[in-house]
C-alpha cells in the first residue's frame, strides 16, 4: 500500500492529469541518472483566510536557479509555473498540502548528454503530516553525527536541489534510521557542520544563533532564511559562520529548519544531550513566532503567504 495520501490531479507538463496516470517510461533520462531539479513547499491552512502557501515566489526563483545550475531550460516561465502550483491545490481542492513541482529529463535516449531529452514540469500535491513525527516539535529529536559526508565543493552543486543529490541524503538518513536515531547531521569535505540529510541546521551558543555559511556545502534554505529573518527582528544575533563538530556536543541548544521539518528541536546528538536534553528557551520562540506567521495567528509582516482562494 502506497504511503500517499492520493489527490484527484497532477499538474503534467501543462496539462492536468489524473494522479494514477502521472507516470514516466522507464527509459526516461531522469530514472537512470537522477537529471532532476525540484522543490518541496508547504501549504498552511491559516486562521482566518484558508490555504497560504509558503515563500512560493522563493521556492520557486530556486527551481528555476537549480536548473539553470544543471543547464536545464524549463519550458514555462516563472509565472507559469507560480500559477500552475496554486492552480494545483484548487484543483483538488486542498487547505493544507505538501506541494512539489519537479523538473526532469524525460524520454529519448540514454546517453549522458541528454541531447534531445524532453524536460517535463509535474507538479503534484497532497497531505503530508509533520516530517520528523507529530511529537518532534515539542520534543525534539536524537540524532547522530552521520559517517557520510556532503558534497565537496565543484562536484553536486550544493546550491541546486536536484534528485541525484539526494542519494547522498539517503546514505545519511538510512544509517541515522538503522542506528535507531530520527536524522543525521553530515559535515562538509572540510568536517564542518554541514546539514541533514533534508534539513539546514542552527546552533544557539549563549544567546547568539550561529548556521554553516552557503560554502558549507548547504542547500540554500528557504526556513533557514526565514529563521534568520524572525530571529533577527525578534532582536537575536545571527551569525553565518564555519561550526566545528564539537560545537553541536557543547551548544545550548540546536534546531533542524526546513519545509518538511518547519521548526525542529534536537535534543541528542551522538547520545550527548543538548543543553537540557530537550527544546531549549530560544528554539521555543522562534519556533512560536514561525508557526504564528505561518498558520495565520499574526500579521505575516514579511509578505511570505500566497492565499490561493482569494
Ligand atoms: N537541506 C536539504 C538537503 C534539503 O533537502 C532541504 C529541504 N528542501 C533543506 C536543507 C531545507 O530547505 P528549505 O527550508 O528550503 O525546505
Amino acid at each position: 500500500m502506497s504511503k500517499f495520501d492520493e489527490t484527484l490531479k497532477i499538474w503534467f507538463s501543462g496539462k492536468f492529469i489524473d494522479w494514477k496516470d502521472a507516470t514516466v517510461h522507464v527509459g526516461a533520462h531522469v530514472v537512470h541518472y537522477g537529471s532532476s531539479v525540484f522543490e518541496g513547499i508547504r501549504c498552511y491552512n491559516t486562521e482566518n483566510r484558508g490555504a497560504a502557501i509558503f515563500r512560493l515566489k522563493e521556492h520557486t526563483k530556486r527551481l528555476f536557479n537549480s536548473a539553470k545550475i544543471y543547464r536545464i531550460e524549463i519550458p514555462f516561465t516563472y509565472e507559469e509555473v507560480f500559477d500552475a502550483q496554486i492552480e494545483t491545490i484548487k484543483v483538488n481542492k486542498q487547505q493544507e498540502a505538501y506541494i512539489r513541482p519537479i523538473v526532469f529529463r524525460g524520454y529519448d535516449s540514454l546517453g549522458v548528454h541528454p541531447g534531445a531529452c524532453p524536460v517535463e514540469c509535474v507538479i503534484m500535491t497532497w497531505a503530508w503530516g509533520k516530517y520528523l513525527g507529530d511529537e518532534v516539535i515539542n520534543e525534539g529529536v536524537d540524532v547522530r553525527v552521520s559517517s557520510w559526508t556532503r558534497m565537496a565543493p565543484n562536484t553536486f552543486p550544493a546550491l541546486a536541489k536536484c534528485g541525484a543529490i539526494y542519494m547522498n541524503s539517503q546514505l545519511i538518513k538510512l544509517e541515522a534510521a538503522q542506528d535507531g536515531y530520527v536524522e543525521g547531521i553530515a559535515l562538509d569535505a572540510a568536517g564542518y557542520v554541514s546539514e541533514g540529510s533534508g534539513e539546514n541546521i542552527f546552533i544557539i551558543q549563549d544567546g547568539i544563533l550561529f548556521t554553516p555559511p552557503l560554502g558549507a556545502s548547504v542547500l540554500p534554505g528557504i526556513t533557514r532564511d526565514s529563521v534568520i529573518r524572525i530571529a533577527t527582528d525578534m532582536g537575536y544575533k545571527v551569525v553565518e559562520k564555519i561550526i566545528p563538530r564539537e560545537m553541536l556536543y557543547i551548544a545550548d541548544e540546536v534546531f533542524f529548519t526546513g519545509s518538511a521539518a518547519e521548526v525542529s528541536p534536537i535534543r541528542s546528538i551522538d547520545h550527548i544531550p543538548v543543553g537540557a536534553g530537550r527544546r531549549g528557551p530560544i528554539t521555543e520562540r522562534i519556533q512560536r513566532r514561525f508557526f504564528d506567521i505561518i498558520e495565520g495567528k499574526v500579521e505575516d509582516p514579511y509578505g511570505w503567504l500566497t492565499y490561493v482562494y482569494e
